[in-house]
């Protein structure tokens, strides 16, 4: 069993708190991503749990066995870098192979389990080649080939695919997917970047200035974020946040009223003339037809709610428009996306509808969700 257990970990570095009170576990064979702005302590985590700093306070256990003086080496983990970190001077294969000889495993067995790992990551034709022979994306998975043949229990890559162009980045991405799926290795895996989290992860840790702001499966840290950070953390472009003052039965959004249906005031419970921050997601506001028919009103509907946008700029997506707004004489920005053949002029005045039931409420003070 290879489960990854921190309690209460704190690191502090001179006058710098790194991070403070993680607390998680991640299941043998399970895929975790930890997730953040920069400086949030990603790598400050996983390299704590490799051995390669010492926390502050709190324990680590690998595999229910406790770690705190286990020296790196002996951790049965395989840590693998941005950077790579492949040895220059040796081939593919000696670079594969490296781990595996200091630990002096028979030679017909390195040479098997070099070949059987070269066969799954399709690098069977670079053995005998030098890292500054290899393109990014190559030593990458010469990287990954070496922590596979080593057979360790539990794998940590930390922002793996941050040097490779965006097409391979794709690819290598859907790869480590499958790797995983194969080998079934407890992975812990660090980015800032929002998609590989959400795409590779069996849960998600989101982290902001050295704390843990939530951890869940990618739909629930998706649709229900605990806060204003996690919510416009994830999602691609972010949630939109509007300043509001409640006004008892609307919110007034920048000179604009927002009517809230009658069944939601009475959830919310919020309080009259204090201000909150409203949040929703690009895909739940939709552009009014008023803007193609003015004869049809854009008046509230139950659970809808119209307000009028001056569009910033408009981005050809393909499939759709995206098009980036501000509320008129406001700078508070509100993206949403369009049919693909809608091209608004930019500087032009248009009504949109946001879905009422999937509005949040944030306190504005601390970012909690009320909502
Ligand atoms: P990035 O995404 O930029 O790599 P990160 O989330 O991995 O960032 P860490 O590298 O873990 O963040 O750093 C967390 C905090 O600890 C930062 O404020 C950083 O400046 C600080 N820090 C990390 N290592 C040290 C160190 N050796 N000495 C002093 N401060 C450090």
């Amino acid at each position: 069993m290879a489960n990854v257990r921190l309690e209460a970990i704190k690191r502090r570095f001179s006058n710098v708190t790194a991070i403070e009170d993680i607390t998680f576990e991640v299941p043998d064979g399970e895929f975790w991503v930890l997730v953040g702005p920069s400086g949030c302590g990603k790598s400050t985590i996983l390299r704590t749990i490799a051995g390669l700093e010492t926390a502050s306070s709190g324990d680590l256990y690998i595999g229910d066995k406790l770690m705190n003086q286990v020296p790196a080496r002996q951790r049965d983990v395989a840590m693998v870098f941005q950077n790579y970190a492949l040895y220059p001077h040796m081939t593919v294969a000696q670079n594969i192979a490296f781990g595996l000889q200091m630990r002096k495993v028979d030679r017909k067995v390195i040479r098997d389990r070099v070949n059987s790992v070269a066969k799954s990551l399709a690098l069977e034709h670079l053995l005998e080649r030098k890292p500054k022979q290899l393109s990014g994306g190559q030593q990458q998975r010469v990287a990954l080939g070496r922590a596979i043949a080593r057979q360790a229990k539990v794998f940590l890559l930390d922002e793996p695919l941050s040097n490779l162009d965006a097409q391979l980045r794709d690819d290598t991405r859907a790869e480590l997917k499958q790797i995983h799926q194969n080998l079934q290795n407890t992975t812990i895996y660090v980015t800032h970047d929002q998609v590989e989290a959400m795409t590779l992860a069996d849960k998600i840790v989101v982290l902001d200035r050295g704390q843990i702001q939530q951890i869940g499966t990618p739909e629930v840290i998706y649709n229900q974020p605990h806060n204003r950070m996690v919510a416009t953390f994830i999602g691609s472009p972010p949630m939109n946040i509007l300043p509001a003052k409640y006004k008892g039965e609307s919110f007034e959004v920048c000179g604009q009223l927002l009517g809230i249906d009658l069944s939601i005031q009475e959830k919310l419970q919020l309080l009259s003339d204090k201000n909150y921050d409203l949040g929703i997601r690009p895909e739940y506001i939709k552009i009014s037809s008023e803007n193609i028919n003015p004869e049809i009103s854009a008046e509230n509907t139950a659970n809808t709610a119209a307000l009028k946008v001056k569009v910033k700029v408009v981005e050809p997506l393909g499939r759709e428009t995206l098009i980036r707004a501000n509320l008129p004489n406001e700078r508070v920005p509100l993206d949403f996306p369009a049919p693909a053949a809608v091209r608004p002029n930019p500087g032009e005045i248009l009504t949109v509808k946001l879905d009422l039931n999937n509005l949040f409420v944030f306190e504005v003070d601390t970012g909690n969700k009320l909502y």
